[in-house]
């Protein structure tokens, strides 16, 4: 007989523990859709069921995808007649008919019946367009980020060209990233004797076909796993670490010059430029103050690395994505740095509690924990709209990011003052 337990009993969730199952982010596959409908000439398919299509349809076009998604109806009807894969091929058909079309990215989700789609049931090709499924359920890809990192690396299984000469001084950058650092990574990296950079994901489906004849990869953030597992299928060098701030930007640009065996002295020389320039920026513009980092981008741990070299002291970063070797680096450094917590697949319950212990100077954050701050009169930014979206790395980076924190950070009266009028 199959023992029953009660919810309150001890086996149920506590009631003081966040859960950790359910991400507390937007859905994930948000992060994928948002990479595939900006490449010219992919024309998404989603399949999933007509709740899951209109929540990500609107969220897809706020962030200006301007083409529309589409989708086989999947009401619960059509789920349990076991016209799944039938509905899909057929909107294939209708996306494949698209002026332009080039690539059919089919976007299976959450529920069951599409989530478990079997790949060889659906064309590989339908007119010039290529059709590549990319599986992003909740269940398994925990956040909108590393969801990303699904559509990268099924784009690249694909599409990326293995045949002909490697060009082994070029190198491909994953992330998406302030439109003015590609330059200033890319002039950077020249000066150092890389002939050539590719920017992944971006709008060109020609940069995914170059990507497989580059002669190193380099994610410049760290929830690009699945995109490195591929590169290393094969064989090409994969590059850690990040250009960000004093320390990492050296080490980066070392590990870059190694992996496409570029001239040392000429590394060398460059590096010690960079540094020389961010420091200066750190000498002409300490931070002081107590900063919390928490967000849900996956590159909190970077961000918080630069506001500790420039002064700032950050005891608490959370995010979203789960711990990961290509995250410890930035985790280690952080904690030898004084930082007490990192938390990796973060609840709201969490950051909240943080605020009690740290009462910080300034707070990045969720929507929802940046309103909590501001509540108790603490300067806080979202942390996606105002800190993600400026210029961040290398030195140019260093001085669009520091400037700005360095400025909210002398607002703290003005939020004291925004509570106290609210409060009266
Ligand atoms: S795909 Fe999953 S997480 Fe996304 S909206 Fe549908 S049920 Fe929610």
């Amino acid at each position: 007989m199959a023992e029953i337990i009660p919810l309150n009993g001890s086996n149920a969730p506590s009631q003081s523990a966040p859960c950790k199952l359910h991400p507390q982010s937007m859905c994930p596959a948000f992060g994928s859709l948002r990479i595939l409908t900006r490449i010219e000439g992919s024309h998404p398919v989603m399949a999933t069921d007509t709740g899951c299509l209109y929540g990500l349809t609107f969220v897809t076009h706020f962030y200006g995808a301007s083409k529309s998604i589409v989708a086989p109806t999947l009401g619960t009807a059509e789920l349990m007649s076991g016209q799944v894969v039938e509905g899909t091929r057929a909107a294939i058909d209708v996306a494949a008919k698209e002026p332009g079309a080039k690539l059919i990215p089919v976007v299976s989700l959450c529920v069951a019946e599409t989530a478990g789609m079997p790949e060889e049931l659906l064309p590989r090709k339908v007119g010039d367009a290529e059709v590549v499924l990319v599986r992003v359920p909740a269940y398994a890809i925990h956040s909108h980020p590393e969801a990303k990192d699904i559509a990268v690396a099924a784009l690249l299984n694909r599409l990326a060209e293995r045949e002909g000469a490697v060009n082994e001084k070029s190198v491909v950058l994953l992330g998406e990233v302030f439109p003015a650092d590609p330059l200033a990574i890319d002039a950077v990296l020249r000066r150092m004797g890389v002939s050539e950079t590719i920017f992944l994901p971006g709008r060109s489906l020609e940069d995914f076909r170059r990507a497989g004849r580059a002669g190193a990869l380099a994610p410049l953030h760290p929830f690009y796993k699945e995109s490195m597992n591929v590169a290393r299928t094969w064989g090409m060098p994969v590059v850690g670490g990040a250009p960000v701030g004093i320390t990492g930007t050296a080490a980066w640009l070392k590990s870059v010059g190694n992996a496409l065996k570029l001239n040392p002295e000429l590394v060398q020389q460059v590096i010690d430029e960079e540094r020389e320039k961010a420091q200066a920026i750190v000498t002409a513009r300490p931070l002081s103050g107590r900063v919390l980092v928490t967000g849900y981008e996956g590159t909190e741990l970077a961000y918080a690395r630069m506001l500790v070299e420039a002064g700032a002291e950050v005891p608490y970063v959370s995010t979203s994505i789960g711990q990961d070797p290509l995250v410890l680096p930035d985790e280690l450094w952080l904690k030898a740095h004084g930082t007490k917590e990192v938390v990796y697949r973060k609840a709201l319950e969490e950051d909240v509690s943080a605020l009690d212990r740290y009462q910080p100077d300034l707070v990045f954050g969720t929507t929802p924990f940046a309103s909590v701050a501001k509540e108790r009169g603490i300067p806080a930014m979202y942390f996606t709209n105002q800190l993600a979206s400026r210029p961040f790395f290398l030195s140019s980076g260093m001085t669009a990011t520091i400037d700005f924190v360095a400025g909210v950070l002398t607002k703290s009266d003005r939020y004291r003052w925004m509570q106290e009028f609210f409060a009266e």
